[in-house]
């Protein structure tokens, strides 16, 4: 048994995330509010034109969150009950739970240990005459090997659905992510790196999923003209997915600071990288010379067998020195959700291998010097303190 660490109280408590927002965010909101027009209007079209020609896509549809973007996209591309979907197990409940929804099957695939991102060669190997579409999700932001993924979609005439939640602004060989493939999803939750509190977009080049989407997302509604607005046609059985002005008006100032968030954030993983590299103990998130991570996340992975504690164990000296650190994901075909469709622990060793081993750390726009300074020495402390 080792002796207990004694540690003293923390100088400072860095939680594991604050939100960027400030007056101007307030400012833009009260406008809206002061307008008297509260839903969807004319801030949700100025957002998604914005949006639109930030990432380079054609068209954007708002709607109420990246789970109902993923949701209308499969929807867009006319998923059927029975089909497959192929998608990582290590990922969020949402990119999982949307295929469901059609009564549909989603099939996991295995990560790559590298990115942590879905593997192209189990995806091929998983792909049966039922498989639908492929749905990629970049991984704490880190774009998938897009080049590899088209060429099996293409190979199976299947379309790319990316789950972009982590992913604003990332590109994969000077493209950005949501003007790569069929769909893309993005997410504006509160803890996203672009937050309108709650909302998601779709981003395509394509005219028919995009009028598609937007149809659906309100009551799958064909709006009347100006004048004679109630003479509206239901031209399917929709749902109640839209995005309103007041959140549009967050997102118009968030957008305009999106690229300096970035820059905070790429700053952060910069110091983070450059002080744990040279620990044993610890491995650093890849970097790779064809892509540009968002840094939504920075997920440091641990040598276990170079340490005398777990995971947990670290995540909870971290938080004694006043680092709120946390963990994304457990790998989904080991949730109890996902047992019906007949997946165990075992089915895929790579995500269960990485799993144990991730540790993501504070990383936003807000954190002052002092505040990385003081994570890296706390990691620094638990990692000295209980070496093997
Ligand atoms: C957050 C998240 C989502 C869901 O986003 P919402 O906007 O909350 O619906 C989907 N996929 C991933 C990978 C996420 O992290």
């Amino acid at each position: 048994m080792s002796a207990p660490v004694k540690i003293q109280a923390p100088k400072i408590q860095v939680p594991f995330h604050r939100p960027s927002v400030g007056e101007e965010e307030v400012r833009a909101v009260a406008e809206v509010i002061r307008s008297g027009w509260l839903t969807t209007g004319a801030k949700t079209l100025e957002f998604e034109r914005r949006f639109a020609r930030y990432v380079g896509a054609e068209h954007a549809v708002a709607v109420s969150s990246c789970t109902a973007a993923l949701h209308l996209s499969l929807e867009a591309i006319g998923l059927q009950p029975g089909d497959e979907v192929l998608l990582p197990t290590t990922t969020f409940a949402a990119t999982a739970e949307v295929v469901t929804y059609f009564r549909a099957r989603p099939v996991f695939v295995d990560i790559l240990p590298q990115t942590l991102n879905i593997s192209p060669r189990d995806a091929e190997r998983k792909i049966t005459p039922r498989t639908r579409a492929i749905l990629p999700v970049h991984f704490a932001g880190q774009p998938c090997d897009m080049e590899e993924l088209r060429q099996l979609a293409d190979a199976h005439h299947l379309p790319v659905i990316e789950d972009a939640a982590h992913a604003l602004p990332a590109a994969y060989r000077e493209k950005r992510v949501g003007g790569i493939s069929e769909l893309t999803a993005f997410s504006f939750y509160a803890t996203k790196p672009l937050s309108t509190g709650e909302g998601g977009m779709i981003t395509t080049g394509n005219e028919e999923y995009a009028a598609r989407a937007r149809r659906m997302r309100l009551h799958g509604i064909e709006p009347g003209d100006q004048e004679h607005p109630w003479e509206y046609t239901v031209r399917d059985a929709g749902y109640k997915y839209n995005f309103t002005d007041l959140q549009a008006a967050l997102g118009i100032v968030q957008l305009a600071k999106c690229d300096a968030m970035y820059d905070a954030r790429r700053r952060v993983a910069g110091q983070y990288s450059a002080a744990f590299a040279p620990m044993q103990a610890l491995e650093i998130p890849a970097t790779l010379a064809d892509r540009q991570p968002s840094w939504h996340l920075y997920v440091l992975r641990l040598h276990l067998d170079q340490l005398r504690v777990d995971r947990r164990r670290f995540v909870e000296e971290l938080a004694d020195r006043g680092v709120g650190a946390s963990v994304h994901f457990r790998p989904l075909h080991l949730q109890p959700a996902y047992q019906p469709y007949g997946y165990a622990a075992g089915d895929f060793p790579d995500a269960e291998r990485e799993y144990p081993r991730c540790v993501s750390l504070p990383i936003y726009p807000e954190m002052t010097g002092e505040e990385i300074e003081h994570v890296i020495s706390a990691v620094g402390d638990v990692v000295k303190h209980w070496r093997r």
